[in-house]
């Protein structure tokens, strides 16, 4: 079931990681700022294929919040979404 998703998945994409023509970016609302901001197609793949949810963060968000996990030194410098 999850390899003939994957092989149709990679038959539509044409396998040359061709993000930018896709359409179908989805505006979600950043829990941090309230903004809203735009999660591309490539990423909802990238998302989905490692198993990670729904980002709940703006991209600027994200890195305040590295930022300041770095700067703490809590999380060894690896990077969680
Ligand atoms: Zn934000």
């Amino acid at each position: 079931m999850d390899d003939s998703f994957a092989e149709a998945r990679e038959r539509e994409s044409g396998g040359n990681g061709a993000e930018e023509r896709t359409p179908g970016d989805m505006i979600l609302r950043c829990v941090e700022c309230g903004c809203a901001f735009p999660w591309a197609v490539g990423e909802q793949e990238f998302y989905r294929a490692r198993g990670l949810s729904t980002p709940r963060r703006c991209s600027y968000c994200r890195k305040v919040k590295r930022e300041r996990y770095a700067l703490v030194g809590a999380d060894g410098g690896q990077t969680r979404w």
